[in-house]
């Protein structure tokens, strides 16, 4: 690995004045779980490391009913498994959590660092663009926010820019009678992800029928992506398991796998089908509780 300088941040203001004096030569390190292992192989050699872990203004979760969700970009893949406000809240997220990597990985793998790495099988974006998040991008220029869903570019690209900081995620508070579940399949625990999706499903008060159906699909394509026509079949509708094995069809067709070492572009539809019956078969089953 080439030789770089360390930086430790105390703040967020002082992260992004390092990243602008450095730009385009400089890279934050949070968890490091990802960087170290890219800088390892050699595909980047930033020449300055600018370490936000020790930010305490970006490690945090807290819920408002009119805010929403806040969850800070060093919040670490372990705290957000065992917040017991997510847990009561949002449990999808947890959930998702649960199945990311290790615990010794979760412990210091962060939900920003997660996002910004944008590899395509990361887990946290499929619930959270189900969730309808945003993040929030801080530069010494100033902030901005931007959806979720439109964040992730490519292929480990997203919109950050190089001197830009991603401190926040933002969830808006769901509505009424909403369900959220997200399924994985990996081939071996802890392993490389073959597929999945996330489901989010909100009911009318009363009678049953579908409002608003997003559902989301990852590892099938470069980015995560929404599967809108598969949502489009359940809304306005009472979802039973015809409606929803149409919805799995259309999701099946919408995405876009490749074929690679792991598994077959036709494998991964197989999967897209099956798991996106079961989440949204989970989802509504929440929503009829919520
Ligand atoms: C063995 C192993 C297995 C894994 N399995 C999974 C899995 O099953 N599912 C999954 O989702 N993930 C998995 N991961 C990824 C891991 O969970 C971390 O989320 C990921 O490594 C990035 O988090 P980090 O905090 O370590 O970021 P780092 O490695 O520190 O940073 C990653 C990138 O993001 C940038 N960055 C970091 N924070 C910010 C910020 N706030 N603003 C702007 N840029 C930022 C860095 O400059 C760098 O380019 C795995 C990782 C390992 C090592």
């Amino acid at each position: 690995m080439k030789d770089f300088e360390y930086f430790a941040a105390r703040t967020v203001e002082e992260a992004c004045s390092l990243l602008s004096q450095y730009k385009g030569e400089a890279k934050l390190l949070a968890g490091g779980q990802s960087l170290l292992t890219v800088m390892r192989m050699k595909l980047i050699s930033p020449s300055y490391l600018i370490d936000i872990k020790g930010i305490s203004d970006l490690d945090y979760i807290t819920f408002d009913k009119k805010e929403g969700l806040r969850i800070g970009a060093v919040t670490t893949h372990r705290a957000i498994e065992r917040s017991p406000l997510l847990k009561g809240r949002f449990p999808v997220l947890p959930e998702m959590e649960r199945v990311v990597a290790s615990v010794q990985t979760r412990n210091l793998g962060t939900i920003g660092g997660n996002l910004c790495h944008a590899d395509p099988i990361g887990d946290p974006a499929p619930p959270l663009i189900a969730l309808n998040a945003k993040v929030k991008l801080v530069s010494s220029g100033g902030e901005r926010t931007v959806v979720l869903e439109d964040f992730f570019v490519d292929f480990f690209e997203t919109v950050l820019e190089d001197d830009e900081v991603l401190a926040e995620i933002q969830v808006p508070t769901p509505p009424p009678h909403t369900g959220v579940a997200y399924r994985k399949f990996s081939i071996v625990e802890a392993g490389i992800k073959i597929a999945a999706t996330a489901v989010l499903i909100t009911l009318k008060p009363g009678n049953g029928v579908c409002k608003d159906a997003r559902i989301v699909l990852s590892a099938v394509a470069p980015v995560p992506m929404r599967a809108v026509k598969a949502g489009e079949i359940l809304k306005g509708k009472g979802i039973d398991d015809d409606l929803i094995a149409e919805a799995a069809q259309m999701a099946a067709t919408e995405a876009q796998p490749t074929s690679d070492m792991h598994a077959s572009d036709e494998y991964r539809r197989e999967l897209v089908r099956v798991l996106l019956r079961r989440a949204t078969k989970e989802a509504l089953e929440r929503a009829k509780m919520a």
